[in-house]
């Protein structure tokens, strides 16, 4: 439930509303707005409803029951939309399109230098790249572990970008922070309940990719457990999803855009690589995802695709991602007419 704070509410109000909640057994989630403090109510339903029938307190203008299963990801919880600052680059909200971009995996320094490159020439704000890989067969390349989050770090230095990876496994979660701007959780990992509360409570903005056959509310409940372990900063990345359709790899929802704006005040960006599997329609789902409203996109940029250990056929190269970010300026200043 919410609880909306009048306008009139004192400091001391609030302290007596926190209070009131902890005694109860429940958590509290602040999110003050320009007017109005509003205060999230999460944890026992029983308790809830306990709580509900004794929260006439002082400073208190109305309690809300929210319908949904997702509490602190919704609309209802939070109207204005969440802007995710990271280290300066910001994400939501009325911000032009942020872009992520560098190659499927890191498989030398050389190679990450050369995307770097092409991707801060090209203006993207983060560096993309895996150093835990979840492959479909465990014979294929699984990354370069601890050293290529070294690399990593290194590269987006060089080039003063942010670096945004993929955290696989729970052990890993301090490790990966310690190098990582932003967390990935990936497809496969979406119902990974146990990673998404150790990222949650790791201190760093994550990136929730939806899962292969996840729904969207499916998807907004596992958004659910990163925030209810005490992250605000979730950003959704659409990356297509599991349908008959096989001449692409993936079938990109970008309705998923609109839906995601609707339900929930987070940010979310596309994945055209992954969406789709094919590098010819990297560039036109790009342009389609910024018209539809995306806050981003993630976009696979390797320096030589063809000799790519990973994700060759999807990957741009550093010619056909500078076109791409060209016409993606023109189309997020058209958007942003509207
Ligand atoms: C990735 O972005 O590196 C990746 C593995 O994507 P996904 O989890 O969407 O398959
Ligand atoms: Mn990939």
């Amino acid at each position: 439930m919410i609880v909306v704070m009048s306008p009139q509410s004192t400091a001391e109000d609030l302290e007596n509303v926190k209070k009131k909640i902890e005694q109860e057994g429940l958590q509290y989630h602040l999110s003050s707005g320009s007017e109005r403090t509003i205060v999230g109510v999460i944890g026992d339903k029983k308790l809830i409803s306990h709580f509900e029938d004794h929260c006439f307190l002082p400073g208190v203008e109305k309690t809300m029951r929210i319908t949904e299963k997702y509490k602190l990801v919704s609309r209802e919880f939070k109207g204005e939309s969440s802007v995710i600052d990271v280290g300066g680059v910001k994400i939501g909200g009325n911000n032009p399109p942020v872009v992520m971009a560098g190659p499927c995996a890191v498989e030398s320094m050389e190679q990450l230098m050369e995307a770097a490159k092409a991707v801060a020439e090209g203006g993207a704000q983060f560096l993309r790249g895996g150093a835990f890989k979840p492959r479909t067969s465990p014979y294929d390349f699984q990354g370069m572990a601890d050293d290529g989050l070294k690399m990593l770090r290194q590269a987006a230095d060089a080039f003063n970008l942010k670096v945004v990876t993929e955290v696989l496994d729970q052990r890993n979660v301090m490790e990966v922070a310690e190098y990582a701007d932003v967390l990935q959780i990936g497809a496969r990992n979406m119902q990974n309940f146990q990673l998404l509360k150790e990222v949650g409570a790791a201190g760093r903005p994550v990136m929730l990719k939806r899962g292969l056959c996840a729904t969207i509310k499916e998807w907004l409940n596992a958004a659910e457990y990163i925030m209810s372990a005490g992250c605000d900063d979730v950003i959704f990345c659409e990356r297509g999803i599991r349908t008959y359709e096989t001449y692409t790899r993936n079938t990109l929802d970008l309705s998923a855009v609109v839906a995601i704006k609707e339900l929930s005040h987070l940010p979310i960006i596309v994945d055209p690589s992954h969406g789709t599997g094919r590098r010819s329609m990297v560039r036109p789902m790009a342009m389609a995802a910024v018209t539809a409203g995306a806050d981003g996109l993630i976009i696979e940029v390797h320096p030589h695709p063809e000799v790519a250990l990973c994700d060759g056929d999807q990957s741009l190269t550093p010619a056909d991602f500078k076109r791409t970010m060209e016409d993606l300026k023109k189309v997020a200043a058209l958007r942003a007419e509207f």
